[in-house]
Formats: C-alpha cells, sequence, structure tokens
C-alpha cells in the first residue's frame, strides 16, 4: 500500500490495535503526524568494525555470521545465559545476553547478523546484550539510529521501522521556505531535513537537518511578530490618565514595603499606559520576586481611571489564587471566571449573570484562565489586559487580542519567569519593551538545597516529618514516567501510596494531577493552602505561580528528568517568606553524570539567570531534543542557545518584507503564517 501523509497509522507495517492507541495517546493518527514526533536522542551505532578488530570501550557495530549459540543456566539460578560467537573474516567476538533464552532458536549458526553495543573486556572482549538485527543491519544496527519517548507496550524498534516505512511520504511536504533563502544557506530541503532527523547518515547531516528544521520554527515566529507589529502599528488605545497622589495611596495600603525593582516596573508601566499607543510591555521576573503586585498596580491606576481590566491566568488553580490576591489588594469588585469558577468578590454567582455584568460594563475586573480568549468575553475596549506566565512569547495571544476591529487595542502586561537574557529578549521580539525585577523581597532566605542519593533519603524524610511536626508544609512533585500519563495520574498515585505506606506514615496526604476535576483540584490546593493537608504529592502543575508561604520543603522525585530552569521553577514554590526552606532532590534511575553535575548546580545557586546559563552549558550543543526541560518551551527544536539563528531568522524576515510586504509572490509562506495563527490554544 502506497503510503500518505494522510495515510493512517494502522497502514503502516506492524502497527496493529494495540500500537495504534498507544500511538493516539501520543497524539499521533496519522503518517503526518508521526513524521513530526521526533527523536530525543540518537545512539551512534555508525562505527563498524571487524569482529576481530574491536577494542575495549567502543560502542560499535559488528557484522557477520554467528558460528555458535549456547544457552547456559547462570549462578543466580533466575537467570539464562544467551552465549554466542560471531565470526567474520578479521575473527571472533563473544556476545552475551541475559534472559533472552529465544535467541538460540532465531539466530542458529550460519545466521548472518549485525549486532551493536558496548564492547567490554570483563572476560575477555565481548558484547553484552548487544541490539541485533539480522542480514546486515542499516536500521536499528550500523548506523545512528534514532532513540524515541515510548508508551505503553509500544516497542521501539517496531516504532523506528514504522517511521522508516514513513519517510518517503515526507517528499509531500511542499518547502515553504523562500527558495533564494534555501539556496544562500545551503540548506536541504524540508522532506530532506525531516528525513535525515529520523535516519541520519552522519552527524554532519543531522546538525545541519536540525539546524534547517529549527531555522524554519524562528523564521516563522520572526513573521508572525513582524505581522503583530504591523497591525498594532495601526491601532489606537485608551489613554490611561495617571493619578499619581491615587497610585502612592495604592503602595501605601500594601502589608509590605516595594523592592526598587518593583517600584521602577510599575512607573515604567503607568507611563507607557498614559500613551494612546497600546504598550507591549514584558515583565520578567524570578520566581517569588513579585510580578503580582506590579500588575495589580497597573490594574488599579486602569480601573481608577474608569478602564477594564482583564487578567489571564495559565490555570484554573492559578486564576482562583490571583483572584484572591486582587481582591486583597483592590477596591474595586473583582470577578473571577474560569470553566468551572465564577465569582464576584467572594462570593458565588451564577455563569451567565457574571458574564453579563462583565460584557456589560458594569464590573470593570476580570480574572479568569487564557480559555477566556477564545470565551464568551468581549475583550475589544478593554483598557489592560494581563497575561500571566505567557506561553510561546504570548504572539497568538497578541495577534488575536488586536483583533479588535476599529475599537482601541488594549494595553498589554505579559509577564514571565522564564530568564531570558535581555539581548535574546530583544533579539526575539524587536519591539518590545522590558522591566526587569531582579531584586527579591527583603528577609527572603535562600533556599537550602540538597541532592539526596537513596542511601540518605530515609534521614530526609525524617527531617521532612519534623518540619510537618513544626506545622510546616511540604510540596512533593513526581515526574512524568510514560509520556502517554500525561496528566501524571499514575506517578502522583504510585508515589502518595508509597509514602504513607512508608516514611510518611500517619500524614495527611493530598494528591494533585491533571486527571483530576476542575473542582477537585480546586479543593486539594484549597485545603493545602488552608492546612488541611500537610503533604501535597503532585504533578509540575504546582510549577507555576502556585504562592503558599507556609510551605516549606520541595521534595522533587526522579528530579534528573526535568530541566534546570523547571527544577528552579519548582523550588520557587518554597522560600515565599521569611521561613528558612529547603529543596530536596531525589536522582531516580536515568542519573547521568552530566545529570549529576546538572543536579549539582541547583546546590550552588538560587539565581534563576545563572542556573538558564549553567544549563545551556551543561546541554552543549549536541543534546538538541528534550525542550520541554529547557525552560524555553515555545519551539519544539530551537532553545536559547540559537542566538544566532534566531539573528539570522530576524533578517532574512526583514528582507523579504521589505521586498514583498504582502507575500503575493510567497503564498506558501503567507499560508503557513495564517495556518500558524489559526492554530491558537489558548489553553
Ligand atoms: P512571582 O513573581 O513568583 O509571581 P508573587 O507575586 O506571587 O511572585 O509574590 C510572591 C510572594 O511575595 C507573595 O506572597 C507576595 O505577597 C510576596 N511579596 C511580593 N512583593 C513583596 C515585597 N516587596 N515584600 C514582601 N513580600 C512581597
Ligand atoms: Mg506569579
Amino acid at each position: 500500500m502506497a503510503i500518505h501523509l494522510s495515510s493512517p497509522i494502522s497502514d503502516l507495517h506492524g502497527i496493529g490495535l494495540k500500537a495504534v492507541q498507544d500511538l493516539r495517546n501520543l497524539d499521533i493518527k496519522c503518517v503526518r503526524d508521526l513524521l513530526w514526533y521526533v527523536p530525543f536522542r540518537y545512539d551512534d551505532y555508525s562505527v563498524i568494525r571487524g569482529a576481530g578488530e574491536v577494542k575495549a570501550g567502543e560502542i560499535v557495530t559488528v557484522i557477520g555470521k554467528v558460528k555458535s549459540i549456547k544457552t547456559r543456566p547462570a549462578k543466580n539460578r533466575h537467570l539464562k545465559v544467551v552465549e554466542g560467537i560471531i565470526e567474520d573474516e578479521t575473527g571472533e567476538l563473544k556476545v552475551t545476553w541475559f534472559n533472552q533464552s529465544y535467541l538460540e532458536q532465531t539466530l542458529p549458526s550460519g545466521t548472518q547478523v549485525s549486532v551493536a553495543g558496548h564492547v567490554d573486556d570483563k572476560y575477555g572482549l565481548s558484547m553484552t546484550n548487544p541490539v541485533i538485527e539480522k542480514h546486515s543491519g542499516g536500521v536499528f544496527t550500523g548506523r545512528i539510529v534514532p532513540v524515541y519517548g515510548l508508551t505503553g507496550g509500544l516497542k521501539m524498534n517496531r516504532l523506528r521501522l514504522a517511521m522508516k516505512e514513513s519517510l518517503p511520504a515526507a517528499d509531500e511536504f511542499p518547502d515553504w521556505l523562500p527558495s533564494n533563502i534555501v539556496e544562500r544557506e545551503s540548506f536541504s530541503s524540508l522532506a530532506e531535513s525531516l528525513k535525515a532527523v529520523h535516519f541520519p547518515d552522519s552527524k554532519e547531516e543531522l546538525e545541519s537537518s536540525v539546524n534547517r528544521l529549527k531555522f524554519d520554527e524562528l523564521f516563522l515566529h520572526q513573521l508572525m511578530f513582524a505581522h503583530v507589529r504591523k497591525q498594532q502599528a495601526t491601532k489606537g488605545a485608551h489613554a490611561i490618565v495617571f493619578d499619581e497622589i491615587f497610585l502612592k495611596a495604592f503602595i501605601e495600603s500594601l502589608p509590605f514595603t516595594l523592592t526598587g525593582a518593583q517600584k521602577k516596573a510599575i512607573w515604567e508601566m503607568v507611563q507607557d499606559m498614559e500613551k494612546p499607543h497600546p504598550m507591549n510591555r514584558l515583565l520578567e521576573g524570578d520566581v517569588g520576586s513579585g510580578k503580582t503586585v506590579v500588575a495589580a498596580a497597573g490594574a488599579a491606576c486602569a480601573l481608577h481611571a474608569g478602564h477594564r481590566v482583564v487578567y489571564l491566568a495559565p490555570t484554573e488553580i492559578l486564576a482562583s489564587q490571583q483572584h484572591s490576591a486582587f481582591v486583597s489588594m483592590l477596591d474595586e469588585p473583582v470577578a473571577l471566571l474560569t470553566r468551572s469558577q465564577h465569582k464576584l468578590g467572594t462570593e458565588e454567582i451564577p455563569k451567565k449573570e457574571l458574564i453579563a455584568k462583565i460584557n456589560s460594563g458594569e464590573i470593570k475586573c476580570v480574572i479568569g484562565t487564557h480559555a477566556l480568549l477564545q470565551d464568551k468575553i468581549q475583550l475589544g475596549d478593554m483598557g489592560l489586559i494581563i497575561i500571566d506566565e505567557q506561553h510561546r512569547f504570548g504572539v497568538e495571544q497578541r495577534h488575536a487580542l488586536l483583533e479588535t476591529g476599529d475599537k482601541p487595542a488594549p494595553h498589554l502586561l505579559s509577564m514571565t519567569a522564564t530568564p531570558i537574557p535581555r539581548s535574546l529578549a530583544l533579539t526575539i521580539y524587536g519591539d518590545l519593551e522590558l522591566s526587569i525585577l531582579d531584586e527579591m523581597p527583603e528577609g527572603r532566605l535562600p533556599i537550602a538545597t540538597a541532592v539526596v542519593p537513596t542511601p540518605q533519603q530515609k534521614g530526609m524524610w525524617g527531617h521532612v516529618l519534623t518540619q510537618i511536626k513544626e506545622g510546616k508544609q511540604v510540596f512533593v512533585v513526581c515526574p512524568l514516567i510514560d509520556p502517554s500519563d500525561k496528566m501524571g495520574a499514575k506517578s502522583v498515585a504510585e508515589v502518595a501510596k508509597d509514602l504513607s505506606k512508608g516514611a510518611l506514615k500517619d500524614v495527611k496526604i493530598g494528591i494533585l494531577h491533571g486527571r483530576l476535576k476542575p473542582d477537585e483540584k480546586e479543593k486539594a490546593i484549597t485545603d493545602f493552602r488552608d492546612g488541611k493537608i500537610e503533604v501535597l504529592v503532585s504533578t509540575t502543575v504546582v510549577e507555576v505561580g502556585v504562592d503558599i508561604p507556609n510551605a516549606s520543603v520541595m521534595v522533587i522525585v526522579g528530579a534528573e528528568r526535568f530541566g534546570l530552569a523547571q527544577l528552579h521553577q519548582l523550588r520557587g514554590r518554597v522560600g515565599r517568606s521569611d521561613i528558612q526552606s529547603y529543596c530536596y532532590l531525589l536522582p531516580g534511575e536515568l542519573l547521568t553524570q552530566v545529570g549529576e553535575s546538572r543536579l549539582k548546580v541547583m546546590e550552588e545557586t538560587n539565581d534563576g539567570f545563572k542556573l538558564a546559563q549553567k544549563d545551556l552549558e551543561l546541554r552543549g550543543a549536541g543534546n538538541v531534543f528534550g525542550n520541554a526541560q529547557s525552560g524555553f518551551p515555545d519551539f519544539q527544536l530551537a532553545t536559547p542557545a540559537d542566538v544566532d539563528l534566531m539573528k539570522k531568522a530576524r533578517d532574512y524576515t526583514v528582507e523579504l518584507l521589505e521586498k514583498d510586504p504582502y507575500l503575493d509572490d510567497y503564498p506558501l509562506v503567507a499560508e503557513r503564517i495564517e495556518r500558524e495563527f489559526e492554530q491558537v490554544h489558548l489553553e
């Protein structure tokens, strides 16, 4: 059967009902989706050696004939050892497999095989548990082999074969990049690059292909920015009259003294909002630096001048938390509106009624999730919109917000804890204004951080118990073990069960993960906030923004699975008041040497910017994938290290739009941008 981009994956060999289901859990339904499922790393088996020529310590492929093969019991009676000899004209190599006694049948003497793996010389030169491929290899051995994230019962080699079978369909992808760019940069075509990202013939080919795909992402984003910039230039905004006496009184009313950085950011914002053009300001500040109060000050000023204000949070949990914060700081009524929550001040009111009051302008301040944008609220004619923890640099949101017809566009304050250096931010956004909170509120103690290897974990849980007895609270964060356990229900349940049976018996433990219904999530967080729960076991849903000042311990299970930026965000959930806090990183079975030094960096610094820098250094250029961890989740492939490529993408964008502002001669480019804007998923 001919395989096309639109073919269902069930058309591929070896992909049966069960595999279809497993792949569906990874959002892969057709060949097109499959081709964009890129490897997260590679095994390099491209060095081919004669059986008699291998050296200890090498990772190689050996192609030859099975000279002999037999199974013998090991000293440990549960173990079966299969021993084989592979021979070719250069000599012989011993290979050993554990518990794979079927090999004696599938690889009888005389079989032509290709084996790949690490050569050791514990008992003479040999390979232990090598990868096997019949004949002379070429998919799992003898080349650079892709390694994919797996789920359910899906087998790596089955996925590799399906990918291999799908590759020809990549030729159906039209190359949307203008041909003059492709030529000047000596890029290979989109189809060739994508094929090489799965099955590269060499390291160089892999690198140049990844580079080409990264450029695609960055160029597309630059084009989108340019589009939004043009859109914005044509827009007016409400000039928000600034009342200094009012602002001073607002600041006086706060229960703490603002830091210098907070004051400066507020000042910059109110000045922007006085102008009749839409503000586009990014407020960047490390976790715990106090961004909320800056946003609240802006909201207070806009409301005081009679304008409407919307605050968009990334999750329901955060929306309700920030709503409480705003209610406590502002004099005006503040509404909360999410899929499951509808409140005015602290009172619940029917959703319909609330929406009507918001749209009529009777209620001027509303806090909700990003979904509000697509939903019932007419955002037009807003004075100020605040986007907390924005994603994708907010370009889609800005686009949506500027679609106000002939009405003025809102001023926009977006906030992020992602530590993008100023120069990089300016390269990416160009037109953006930046305020940075580079100062922590007074009285904060540095969080004591320690990597805790297994033998010391018992003692650590003892310390956790002492903290609980002192009335403090504890977060335990679990990693997602299987990519299809996206909601983390499985991981959380397992860890919570282990703790309640062992280290934390008789402690009130609550759980929080993506599978829970919104009101169950809300209850978990509220119970934790109210102290009804002492330990909250959760996924990374607590990563951004959750503010529970009484929590003093953050335990991160399987810490090596998280990126530094993410670990830093998680750690930032404690140490949010003047109590001494602790962060314990428990490494799991995936810990490598690099992973260990990465975790050690966490012990050394509490500074998000330094960590981001260190993260990049430790990753190195080779490790391109696994971006979800990098704290730069806006792209699938590009990372903050790709500054040069970013500059290039920006320059090409300027050049292209100068030549052809409406992209009349570049219909594929125009179409690509449009498609991307249509895909706005705001939640
Ligand atoms: P983030 O920047 O991570 O969003 P928040 O705005 O949630 O941080 O603030 C973290 C905590 O610090 C909150 O409990 C907040 O009330 C408190 N806070 C903010 N600014 C100050 C300040 N200047 N002095 C003391 N505490 C502050
Ligand atoms: Mg926050």
